[in-house]
């Protein structure tokens, strides 16, 4: 699968962070931390009720501090440091847990929990503490900030820059998906036309599994550091 590998682009959802203790959407029946994606991941839920919406993303980011990274993201910065190639990983995820476990570059298309977005004035800001308390805009002082993750409804980042790798690639991994969100999900389509290789690295068959050359089954602690070692070992 690797031979003549020279650009990868690596999409993660939320399973890669799941053995770090991170509960995924669809493990618990379409809900995130008993609560509804209509009411806590939409723009009209945010309208709806604000101080639930902002309370709800307070807890996400506080309890980043009590999880850690696990083996199959510390072999993604391995991967990064040790091959030739190109790399681009793009995430879907709204948790640190990429660069924490030693990832230096990681694009996350839908946010970040450790990001505010103002509301008046665009910016976009690194943030840790609350936003229930509406603090100021650290760039406007405007206390309109919203938690900087990319909900239903509303644009991904980056999707210029995601497209273009896309129609580079020899080859496409999707680790952690379901692949039910788009244009995630569509990815695979995109890398496809473009001529890749496409792998998937997952717990279970996903939506869009039969889309893939290869689809491999298992946790992401032990799928992902077997897939590295097979890349650089072939690469090397
Ligand atoms: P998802 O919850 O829809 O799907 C998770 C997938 O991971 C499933 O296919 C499941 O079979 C697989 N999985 C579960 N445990 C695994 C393991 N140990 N190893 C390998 N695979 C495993 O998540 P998604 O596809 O990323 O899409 C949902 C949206 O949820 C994304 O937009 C994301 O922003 C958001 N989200 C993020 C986090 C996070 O940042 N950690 C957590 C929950 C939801």
């Amino acid at each position: 699968m690797s031979a003549g590998i020279h650009r990868i682009v690596i999409l993660t959802g939320a399973g890669i962070s799941a053995e770090s203790g991170i509960d995924t959407f669809r493990s618990a029946g379409g809900l995130w931390e008993q609560h509804r994606i209509e009411d806590v991941a939409t723009p009209e839920g945010f309208a709806r009720d604000p101080d639930l919406v902002l309370g709800f993303y307070d807890m996400r980011r506080a309890a980043l501090e009590k999880v850690e990274p696990n083996p199959a993201h510390a072999a993604l910065a391995r991967l990064e440091q040790e091959f030739a190639g190109e790399l681009l990983l793009v995430t879907q995820n709204v948790d640190d847990l990429h660069e924490r476990g030693g990832s230096a570059k990681v694009l996350h298309m839908h946010g970040e929990l450790k990001s505010a977005l103002c509301t008046s004035c665009d910016m976009r800001s690194p943030w840790l503490g609350t936003m229930l308390d509406r603090p100021p805009c650290p760039v406007c002082q405007a206390r309109t900030l919203r938690p900087d993750v990319v909900w239903f409804g509303e644009m991904p980042y980056r999707m210029d820059r995601i497209y273009a790798a896309l129609e580079r690639c020899d080859l496409l991994v999707s680790i952690g998906t379901s692949g039910a969100v788009y244009p995630a999900a569509g990815f695979v389509q995109e890398a496809r036309a473009s001529g890749a290789r496409t792998l998937e690295l997952n717990l279970e068959p996903s939506e869009g599994s039969r889309l893939f050359h290869e689809s491999r089954l298992g946790p992401a602690s032990v799928l992902v550091p077997e897939w590295v070692d097979e890349v650089l070992s072939r690469a090397g």
